[in-house]
């Protein structure tokens, strides 16, 4: 089977690899197809093109953003977008704003908590530009503040602990729009991690993003069971979406996680890629 992963992060966001080592690597485990999706950024795409056509990999453009859903972060893939992305540029933009600004106050809440961090600290373990709560987590672990970073999560950093901060968030209407402008497709990520309000299905989330513009569902995902796998292949099909797939690869962020393979079992068909760029061309 010919094999891609679409789902992966650079040093540009919270992994751990550079985006020519994300290609490199792909290359050693035989994918023929990678898609960089930094968080927030583009700012990685261009390295790993330069070391694609280098190495004979595909690199398809890529970006991971968490919109507003109902109240909820839903996390939107975008892909493909190649015909000029300024708006989706200005838009990132203003989200990489909203969480310096949200980062700002993390700071401070956690210096009022008796955690003395610094600004400068988190931007420097973050090397990148999207400085990021895992960042803060790795810094706070390492100064003997807390024993590891679930345990920052819990104390500080989750949604409704002492340090935690909203920060701008886009609708789905919004950030669809700024996808499809740029010539690319909008994929819902990873549907297992979607925090259903009560009463709620997954069908009817992919629904209502359906009607915001969405073009694809990331069906294979390293924690996907098989039926859950199964069960949004049918959602795609029915709402004639295009599937897609990856590991969510964070290098040593997220240890357990293999490029390609995910938690073992995970194989992405190199067909996704393909459906992607074909429908990102007929939108075109
Ligand atoms: P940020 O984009 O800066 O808000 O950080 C989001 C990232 O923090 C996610 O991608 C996760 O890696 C991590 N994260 C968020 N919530 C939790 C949590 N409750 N426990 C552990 N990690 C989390
Ligand atoms: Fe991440
Ligand atoms: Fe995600
Ligand atoms: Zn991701």
């Amino acid at each position: 089977m010919r094999l891609c992963d679409l789902h992966m992060h650079s040093t540009q966001s919270d992994g751990t690899l550079t985006p020519r080592q994300l290609v490199e690597l792909a290359k050693t485990k035989n994918l023929e197809a990678i898609a960089v999706t930094d968080h927030d950024t583009l700012a990685g795409i261009e390295e790993a093109r330069t070391a694609g056509a280098e190495l004979g990999i595909r690199v398809l453009s890529g970006v991971e953003i968490s919109v507003e859903y109902n109240s909820r972060t839903v996390h939107m893939l975008g892909y493909c977008f190649d015909r000029g992305a300024a708006r989706l540029k200005k838009g990132l933009d203003e989200i990489l704003g909203g969480r310096h600004e949200r980062n700002l106050k993390i700071v401070s809440k956690l210096n009022a908590l008796g955690v003395k961090v610094t600004y400068e600290e988190i931007a420097a373990e973050a090397g990148g530009k999207v400085v990021g709560r895992p960042h803060f987590a790795a810094v706070i672990v390492r100064k003997g503040y807390a024993a590891d970073k679930q345990e920052v999560f819990n104390k500080y950093l989750a949604r409704g602990a002492a340090a935690y901060e909203e920060r701008l968030r886009f609708s789905p209407e919004d950030s669809v729009a700024m996808i499809r402008d740029a010539g690319g497709v909008a994929v819902l990520a990873h549907p297992k991690l979607v925090h259903l309000a009560e009463g709620e299905t997954i069908e009817d989330v992919v629904k209502g993003l359906k009607s915001a513009g969405l073009g694809g569902i990331e069906c294979v995902y390293s924690l996907h069971t098989p039926e859950e796998t199964a069960h949004y292949l049918d959602l795609a099909k029915k709402y004639d979406l295009v599937p897609t797939g990856g590991s969510d690869f964070h290098g040593g962020n997220k240890p357990e996680i293999e490029m390609g393979t995910g938690l073992g079992s995970l194989a992405v068909p190199l067909e996704f890629a393909d459906d992607l760029e074909r429908l990102a061309e007929s939108a075109a």
